[in-house]
C-alpha cells in the first residue's frame, strides 16, 4: 500500500519520538566524549525541540498542550534510556547518521547506520532502538538490520566489523558477531525476500500478512485480514 499504491502512511507517535530521540543522540554523540552528559543532552533536546514542534508529521498528530507534554516525556525518556545501557563518554565514536549504498547479493542496498564505533577488537555497528528488547523468539529477524548494515560497511569500506548490535534504550544491548557465516545467513534472507517482492510485482499478488502489529497498521480501514486479525486479539488492546 506504501510503495504499490502510493497510499499515505503518516508516521504515528511512537515512530515520532524514536525520530526525536534519534537527532538527540546524533547531536550528543558527535560531540567530544567528555561533553556527553545528561545536562548536555537535556539541553540539546530543548534545542532540538522547536524544529520537532513545527513538523508537519508532529503537527498532523493534533495534541493539545497536555498531550504535547506527554510527548515530551516519553522522547526524554528514551533519550535518557542511553544511559542505563553504557556510558556514552566511553565510546569511541567513528561516525553517527552513516549512508551506505551498495549491493549485497545482487539486490540494492541503501540505509543508513546510527553509529559506527571502534573498540579494542575492531568496527561495530549501532542502532538505536526506542522500543523494548525483543523475546529470543525474534532475536535473529531483529539483528538482520544490523548484520545487513554491517556487510553493507564491509563492501563499502572494505573492513569488516566485529560486532553488530541493537542499543534498546532503557533496555538493553542486542548483539551478534559478525562473521562470514552470520552475513551470509543474513544476505540470503534478504534475497529471498528480493525475490518475493520481484514475484510479487510480477503477479500483481500482494498477499496480507496478519501479526500483532496490524492495531498499529495505518491502513488497517482498507485490510479484511488484518481487522479480522485485530478482532481475533481482544488482549490486545486494538
Ligand atoms: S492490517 Fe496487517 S495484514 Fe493488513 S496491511 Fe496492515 S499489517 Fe498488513
Amino acid at each position: 500500500m506504501r510503495y504499490i499504491e502510493k497510499l499515505p502512511d503518516p508516521p504515528g507517535e511512537a515512530a515520532l519520538v524514536g525520530t526525536f530521540a534519534h537527532r538527540v543522540l546524533e547531536v550528543l554523540m558527535d560531540l567530544d566524549p567528555t561533553e556527553r552528559t545528561v545536562d548536555t543532552a537535556r539541553a540539546i533536546a530543548a534545542d532540538q525541540w522547536p524544529q520537532m514542534a513545527d513538523d508537519n508529521d508532529f503537527l498532523a498528530l493534533g495534541f493539545n498542550e497536555a498531550e504535547a507534554r506527554s510527548f515530551r516525556w516519553k522522547s526524554w525518556n528514551a533519550i535518557e534510556g542511553l544511559w542505563a545501557i553504557e556510558d556514552p563518554r566511553n565510546v569511541n565514536v567513528e561516525a553517527t547518521e552513516q549512508r551506505v549504498q551498495t549491493e549485497l547479493g545482487s539486490v540494492p542496498f541503501s540505509g543508513v547506520v546510527d553509529r559506527l564505533e571502534r573498540e579494542a577488537d575492531g568496527l561495530v555497528v549501532s542502532d538505536y532502538k526506542s522500543g523494548k528488547a525483543p523475546s529470543p523468539r525474534y532475536r535473529e529477524s531483529r539483528l538482520d538490520q544490523v548484520l545487513l548494515y554491517a556487510a553493507a560497511v564491509h563492501a563499502s569500506t572494505g573492513e569488516m566489523p566485529v560486532r553488530a548490535r541493537l542499543l534498546y534504550l532503557g533496555d538493553r544491548h542486542v548483539a551478534t558477531d559478525v562473521t562470514n557465516a552470520a552475513l551470509d545467513s543474513a544476505v540470503g534472507r534478504l534475497g529471498d525476500t528480493w525475490s518475493a517482492i520481484q514475484t510479487a510485482c510480477s503477479t500483481d499478488s500482494f498477499a496480507p500478512t496478519t501479526g500483532p502489529l496490524c492495531g498499529w497498521c495505518p491502513y488497517l480501514d482498507r485490510c479484511t485480514e488484518g481487522q479480522e486479525a485485530v478482532a481475533a486479539r481482544p488482549a490486545a488492546g486494538r
